[in-house]
């Protein structure tokens, strides 16, 4: 394929997607396009909220809180962020936190958030890819005899990356012609990783936000929740200093309390909804200490992440790619359900393409090995191991 202009067609706008356009493009494959569903913006999960509330805009974080870095590679697209202005560490308070006990607080841990919510992180990257957004892709077909993918009536690619997971992406490759692409993506849905399994496993999750007219006194900006319905609190007035009598904060359940209250994601009964926001905002009076009569917001909004982070990830490998279709998948399953993780997982992908562009044929990752998350903060991103950046602010 050298000499040649080499297309890719990457479905999926979330940070692996972004990542992977922006490191082709770099390797010198400029002719790909991102299409993600994102209405207003791209990154998926890492995504934000600008509500606004008695006139004024207020960001809220609906899943991604911050993010760390451990990784070198991330390193740098992490400097290239920053002085781009889309990131910033976060000095805030961090703490674990445990029904009636006192919080600890988290140490050694260098917090990274976007300058506008985490979604300045990917509004950044889409600066450097070719995005078609508000795009559903819902079929795409590999020609053998052309060697090209026809996505949808997109036209025909060279290459095709999905970089997204859920029941979405196996339907999307059920009957693409590549079976072992297929059941890499198959999935189950639980709370608990079902021991022994093969098969990619994902929590659901519920997240409230909500505003309080008033400020109110907690000792953190965030905190990690054990024991709990609850598995992360935040604060979003302190997080981005907004001048701001309110306070708006974001909620996270436990991954049981997801599966104990699931309902179709996009029709959420008013009866749960009701019953969500209750319960939520009752585990965050006992955990803060504060009064539940005190706490009256005025505003609230609940969002169920059907398929939120997975419960297992792809040993050895860091994507998948089948020389013989030109296809590959990138994603944090296939690394560690984090910004970091999808980031390295779309890094790793762009780096398989430019090498097959270039002659090379090597399958990577299409034995199917996958094992245990080991670390349990939120998305399960690693808190232990960051590395420090010394000149950030
Ligand atoms: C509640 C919650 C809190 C989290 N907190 C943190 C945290 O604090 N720190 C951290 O590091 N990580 C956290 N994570 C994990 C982090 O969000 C993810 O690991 C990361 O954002 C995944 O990126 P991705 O590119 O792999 O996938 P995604 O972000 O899921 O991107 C996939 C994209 O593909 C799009 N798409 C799907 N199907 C199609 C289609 N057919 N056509 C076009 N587009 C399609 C989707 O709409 C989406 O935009 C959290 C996750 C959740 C759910």
């Amino acid at each position: 394929m050298n000499g040649k202009k080499t297309s890719v067609a990457i479905i999926g706008g979330g940070i692996s997607g972004l990542v992977c356009a922006a490191r082709l493009s770099q390797l010198g494959i400029t002719d790909s396009i991102v299409f993600d569903t994102g209405k207003h913006a791209p990154g998926g999960r890492c995504s934000s909220r600008f509500i606004n509330i008695e006139g004024k805009l207020h960001i809220f974080d609906h899943a991604v809180q911050f993010f760390t870095v451990s990784d070198p590679r991330f390193a740098k697209i992490v400097s290239f962020l920053h002085s781009k202005g889309a990131v910033k560490v976060w000095p805030g308070k961090i703490v674990h936190l445990k029904p009636g006990r006192k919080p600890t607080e988290v140490k050694n841990m260098q917090a990274f958030i976007g300058t506008r919510g985490m979604q300045a992180v990917p509004e950044c990257l889409s600066t450097l890819v070719h995005m078609e957004g508000n795009k559903w892709v819902s079929s795409v077909h590999w020609d053998s005899s052309m060697k090209k993918w026809k996505v949808d009536d997109h036209g025909w690619f060279d290459y095709l990356v999905v970089a997204h997971n859920g029941k979405c992406a196996a339907r999307l490759m059920a009957d693409a012609g590549t079976p072992q692409i297929h059941n890499l993506l198959k999935v189950k849905f639980g709370p608990v990783l079902l021991p022994r399994t093969n098969v990619m496993q994902l929590c659901s999750l519920w997240v409230l936000l909500f505003a309080l007219p008033q400020k109110i006194e907690v000792d953190f900006d965030g905190a990690f929740v054990e024991h709990s319905d609850i598995s992360w609190i935040g604060n979003n007035t302190s997080k981005y200093n907004t001048e701001n009598k309110m306070s708006c904060w974001t909620v996270i359940s436990s991954k049981t309390f997801g599966a104990n209250n699931k309902v179709p994601q996009e029709l959420i009964p008013p009866l749960k909804e009701k019953e969500v926001i209750s319960l939520l905002l009752n585990g965050f009076a006992e955990l803060t200490g504060i009064n539940r009569q005190l706490i009256t917001p005025c505003f609230t909004k609940v969002q169920l992440w059907g398929a939120a982070n997975p419960l297992n990830v792809l040993q050895d490998e860091e994507c998948v790619f089948q020389s013989s279709h030109n296809v590959g998948i990138c994603g944090d399953w296939l690394v560690s359900p984090s910004v970091e993780g999808a980031a390295i997982s779309g890094l790793a992908l762009a780096e398989v393409i430019n090498q097959h562009v270039n002659g090379a044929s090597k399958d990577v990752g299409l034995k199917k090995h996958l094992e245990p998350v080991k670390t349990e903060a939120i998305g399960a991103f690693p808190t232990n191991k960051s590395l420090f950046f010394k000149s950030a602010k």
